[in-house]
């Protein structure tokens, strides 16, 4: 399971919108469902919601989630 390389550069895009701003994987966890769904609305990504980017740009852990999460979104 991985990212395909429009998710990866979309995330790398929110991730510039950042303020070094970081998160652990449990604040990650607590959000992504919501990033996921503002992702496959086509909503815009709140400053918050950015900070999840960035962590699922550098936790494998966590953007394995994000990918399932989408993946059942999309089913
Ligand atoms: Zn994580």
């Amino acid at each position: 399971m991985s990212l395909s390389k429009e998710e990866i550069n979309e995330l790398v895009r929110l991730v510039s919108l950042t303020n070094d701003e970081e998160i652990d994987c449990e604040r990650c966890l607590s959000l992504v469902a919501e990033f996921a769904e503002r992702k496959l609305a086509g909503h815009s990504i709140p400053a918050e919601l950015a900070a999840v980017a960035h962590h699922l740009s550098i936790c494998a852990e966590c953007s394995e989630e994000y990918a399932l999460l989408l993946q059942m979104m999309n089913g």
